[in-house]
């Protein structure tokens, strides 16, 4: 049986995972030239403790879950989660009120070690947040990712077990037959079909159109973005939330897995037809720097080391649109899938097999009998003891040579990477954090260019920085 997951972001890709623990044929189709580059790589990392969405969501349901299924997979699968706790701030006892709410609703929603703290609580645990502050929720599960580590991670894992990825090809049909889709048609190939699970983010409402299939509309919700580098250090030890309002949970202050930290989002909806809209604005920067300082007031936005913002797939629903198709006997829609996505994406995965392909659609599935539970990361040679490292060094010299020095990330890393399917400078930066630090490439980028030439074969000018018409050089300035 051949199943097509369109849309290779962390829930296409957490889906295509849990699938791979089958016998079947599977195809996850991208339209970028890599996975997790829609809304997957640019949001806040959070792993959401599952206090925030009424109980009979499946929001609800599968964000708590989701964040016990993260802390389980990545020890096999090797990528980072960091338990760090949150804190839900209320300046006032109107605020109070609310984070009363969200307790209540948490303990229904089987969230563990969820408390208030008052006064002085708060400030041992947090002495940079402002002494305005009088109470705050405090949710011991919540923790932080890196979305697109974890979105490689699994669809590695998924590789190893069989999966084919296909990248850079853009679905644009489906040819269905008494109510089926027998093939799904891309703009480079066609390929027959048993099941389609339709994951494509803010696309989805526009594939499911398609296909023939009911679906909800999605629109763009922007959230603007500051990173600040690790210099700064630990200015919060936990994530800290302002008190939520309905359209969002705020503007927030968050700590990366490698030690930054990162001011936002803000929530602006776009209109439909501004779906690839990530550009930012002094407007909403100037938000993102105000509201944080309320909360931490102590923030040096000197510190600031990249903007960007990010595309919530929001929909009138007000939570994910997961389900099976009524028109089409073969069409899984899992769309909608805005926050708490990155949280959730294991569990939507064990869901859309279990309670919608097995349970709904009737259809058994054989378990592989050598499904290989484990994947290695790249090996991180900064990580190791001076010792160590000098003993790998004289085994392979690429291990010594430092090409990142922001994040200390070397020649072996890189070539790693390229090996495991980076064709792309954006291709390298989310594999191995080469890149991303204080200089945001500056003095690497050039470095990882010539690599990428070497080990690809191509000539130094057509390598891209993530789409197919993102030139770098476009020529010589000398003979
Ligand atoms: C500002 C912001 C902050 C957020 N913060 C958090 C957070 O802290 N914690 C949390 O849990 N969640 C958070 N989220 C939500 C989370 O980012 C999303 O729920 C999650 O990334 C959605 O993943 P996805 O795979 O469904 O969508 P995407 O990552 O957008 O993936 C969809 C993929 O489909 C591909 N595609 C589209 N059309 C086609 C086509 N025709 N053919 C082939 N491929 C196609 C796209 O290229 C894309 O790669 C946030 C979101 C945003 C925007």
């Amino acid at each position: 049986m051949r199943v097509v997951i369109i849309g290779g972001g962390i829930t296409g890709a957490f889906i295509a995972w849990e699938l791979s623990k089958y016998d079947l044929d599977l195809i996850l189709i991208e339209k970028n030239l890599d996975i997790g580059w829609g809304a997957t790589k640019a949001n806040s990392g959070i792993l959401h403790a599952g206090y925030d969405d009424p109980p009979e969501t499946l929001r609800a349901k599968l964000c708590a879950r989701g964040n016990e299924l993260h802390f389980k997979i990545s020890q096999e699968l090797e990528y980072d989660v960091k338990r760090k706790g949150s804190l839900v701030v209320a300046f006032n006892d109107e605020e109070l009120k609310v984070l009363e709410e969200l307790l209540k609703r948490g303990e229904k929603n089987n969230v563990p070690n969820l408390t208030i703290l008052k006064g002085e609580e708060i400030f041992e645990k947090e002495p940079n947040l402002s002494r305005e502050i009088k109470y705050a929720l405090w949710a011991e599960t919540a923790g932080i990712i890196e979305p697109w580590e974890a979105t490689i991670a699994v669809t590695e894992n998924a590789i190893q077990n069989g999966l084919s990825l296909i990248l850079g090809e853009r679905v644009t049909d489906f040819e269905v037959k008494n109510k089926r889709i027998i093939k799904v048609i891309t703009n480079k190939n066609s390929y027959e079909v048993d099941l389609v699970i339709n994951s494509a983010g803010l696309y989805g409402d526009e594939i499911a159109k398609k296909a023939g299939s009911e679906f909800v509309p999605i629109y763009p919700r922007r959230g603007e973005y500051i990173l600040l580098d690790k210099k700064l250090g630990n200015i919060v030890n936990s994530i800290i939330f302002p008190t939520p309002t309905p359209k969002s949970k705020g503007i927030l202050v968050v700590p990366t897995i490698d030690g930054g930290i990162l001011l936002g989002p803000t929530a602006e909806d776009l209109p439909e037809d501004q779906k690839e809209n990530n550009a930012t604005s002094y407007r909403g920067l100037r938000k993102v720097i105000d509201e944080t300082k309320k909360l931490v007031p102590s923030i040096d936005i000197s510190y600031a080391i990249k903007t960007f913002a990010g595309l919530r797939a929001e929909t009138p629903i007000k939570d994910f649109f997961i389900k099976e198709s009524e028109r089409l006997n073969n069409f899984i829609n899992v769309i909608g899938i805005r926050s708490p996505g990155l949280t959730s994406a294991p569990a939507i995965g064990e869901y859309v097999v279990e309670e919608i392909i097995k349970e709904k659609l009737k259809i058994n599935l054989t378990r592989k009998k050598d499904f290989k539970a484990k994947r290695k990361r790249i090996r991180r040679y900064s990580e190791l003891s001076l010792e160590e490292w000098n003993e790998e060094i004289k085994k392979d010299p690429l291990c010594g040579n430092i090409i990142c020095y922001c994040n200390m990330v070397t020649e072996r890393e890189i070539v790693e990477a390229i090996r495991r399917g980076a064709k792309t400078l954006d291709g390298v930066k989310f594999r191995t954090r080469a890149t991303f630090g204080r200089c945001q490439g500056n003095f690497c980028g050039s470095r990882i260019l010539e690599i990428l030439a070497r080990e690809l074969k191509k000539d130094i000018s057509e390598i891209v920085l993530n789409s197919e018409d993102s030139w770098i050089l476009n020529g010589r300035v000398r003979p």
